[in-house]
């Protein structure tokens, strides 16, 4: 017996290349498939197959991982690859999906005889790029072992949330965290922009609240890639953090609490999208402050 898997992966945007990076580069046999092939291609020289279709790319494969843009892409692209699916195969879905869109996923998993991971993770492209994620996951105890080489593969720590993928505990867990991470960034950008209205130079600020319980690294890594212009390429896109804010909402809706922050939070991130920053790191809803687009003459 070997821990070398056939590993399909489904999506190789910022995330899911990175990941299938690190999965060939662990040894495994890499099969990526991606909707735009060109985004696929540089995984060959890693030694990925890249695949024409997603039912080639799950041909054969112990472990399919998706990482797309959201649940409803998830099926898609899952129910493209139907054809090629083995019953008994694991299906480690790792979009960040909501509540409702785990479900259907489980339901698919059921159907087709896939061993489903609910599997989001922590961390962002540079954590992805190094192996670093945070995996949370949800699935069977007896199956875990045919998973464990991808998440250590990705990874650097796994934290188990429960039997059932279906019930969606990782996602869950994932959500609280992205509700954070969302509104620390957004918090980051009204900071700098009520600073710059203000006529306040953000340097006195971080000055005032360095080393004291208010000072915070992402504060810092945020308010870098606005005021220093690197929010190209984006770690996290506005784009896809207008789609996590709305799971949030939805999901506090869901459970009968009002979430004010995330979704003036997630008005913000569309406004900045449609302002033309939707491929810019989400810390460029900062731009969302000002009426028109004011460059980054911060
Ligand atoms: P990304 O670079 O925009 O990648 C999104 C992927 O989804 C691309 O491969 C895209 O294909 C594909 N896609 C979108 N709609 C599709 C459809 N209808 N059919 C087929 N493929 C479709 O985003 P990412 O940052 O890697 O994020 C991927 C997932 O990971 C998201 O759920 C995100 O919330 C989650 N996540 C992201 C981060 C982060 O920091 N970036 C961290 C943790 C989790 P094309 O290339 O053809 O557009």
């Amino acid at each position: 017996m070997t821990d070398k898997l056939t590993v399909s992966v489904l999506g190789t945007g910022i995330m899911g290349a990175a990941m299938a990076r690190n999965l060939a580069r662990a040894g495994h046999s890499v099969r990526a498939w991606n909707r735009s092939r060109a985004k696929a291609e540089p995984l060959a020289a890693d030694g990925a197959h890249v695949s024409d279709t997603p039912a080639e790319a799950v041909r054969g494969a112990d472990v399919v991982l998706t990482m797309l843009y959201d649940g409803a892409a998830a099926l898609e692209v899952i129910r493209q690859a139907s054809p090629g699916l083995r019953p008994g195969a694991a299906w480690v879905q790792s979009t960040t999906a909501g509540l409702d869109a785990v479900g259907e996923l489980a339901g698919f998993a059921d159907e087709h005889g896939l061993v489903f991971f609910d599997a989001p993770v922590l961390g962002t492209r540079q954590p992805a790029e190094a192996g670093q994620l945070l995996v949370l996951a949800a699935g069977p105890s007896q199956s875990r072992d045919a998973v464990l080489p991808v998440f250590d593969a990705v990874g650097s720590r796994t934290v188990w949330t429960g039997e059932d993928g279906a019930a969606g505990s990782a996602t869950r867990l994932k959500l609280v965290a992205n509700s954070w991470v969302i509104a620390a960034t957004n918090a980051t950008g009204e900071v700098l922009a009520l600073a710059k209205a203000l006529g306040v130079d953000p340097q006195s600020f971080f000055d005032a609240i360095a080393g004291g319980p208010l000072d915070m690294g992402y504060l810092r890594a945020k308010a870098g890639l606005i005021l220093d212009d690197r929010l190209t390429p984006a770690a996290f896109a506005v784009g896809t953090a207008v789609k996590d804010a709305r799971l949030i909402v939805e999901a506090g809706r869901q459970h009968g609490i009002r979430l004010d922050v995330a979704a003036a939070g997630a008005e913000r991130l569309a406004r900045a999208a449609a302002q033309g920053h939707a491929d810019e790191d989400m810390a460029a809803a900062y731009f969302a402050s000002f009426d028109e687009e004011t460059g980054t003459d911060t």
